[in-house]
């Protein structure tokens, strides 16, 4: 991952554990991930429960990097609009005194 953004120059790791929020997201798009995929094998396949959320588990593994780099693109872009949000509420607030 780049530090900054080559386009509009954001700084992405703005202090130290900025990316733990990510982390959560991650867990749950994974959660979601296993959750499906074991569900659709289960339905699908006929398998045990067992066996399918042991087999969704071991097919989310190659795409665990991917689901990683794409929680810290979220959590850029929620941390983002929640500044914005934040400096629209403060650019309003002088007016309505
Ligand atoms: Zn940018």
């Amino acid at each position: 991952m780049n530090e900054r953004c080559p386009v509009c120059d954001l700084k992405f790791e703005r202090e130290e554990g900025y990316f733990l929020g990510a982390m959560y997201i991650s867990y749950g798009l994974a959660l979601i991930f296993i959750i499906g995929l074991a569900g659709l094998l289960c339905v699908l396949m006929h398998w045990s429960i067992q066996k399918s959320v042991i087999s969704a588990v071991l097919l989310f593994l190659p795409a665990a990097p991917l689901i990683a780099l794409f929680s810290r693109v979220l959590w850029v872009y929620l941390d983002q609009a929640m500044i914005l949000h934040h400096t629209l509420e403060l650019q309003i607030s002088p007016l309505e005194l």
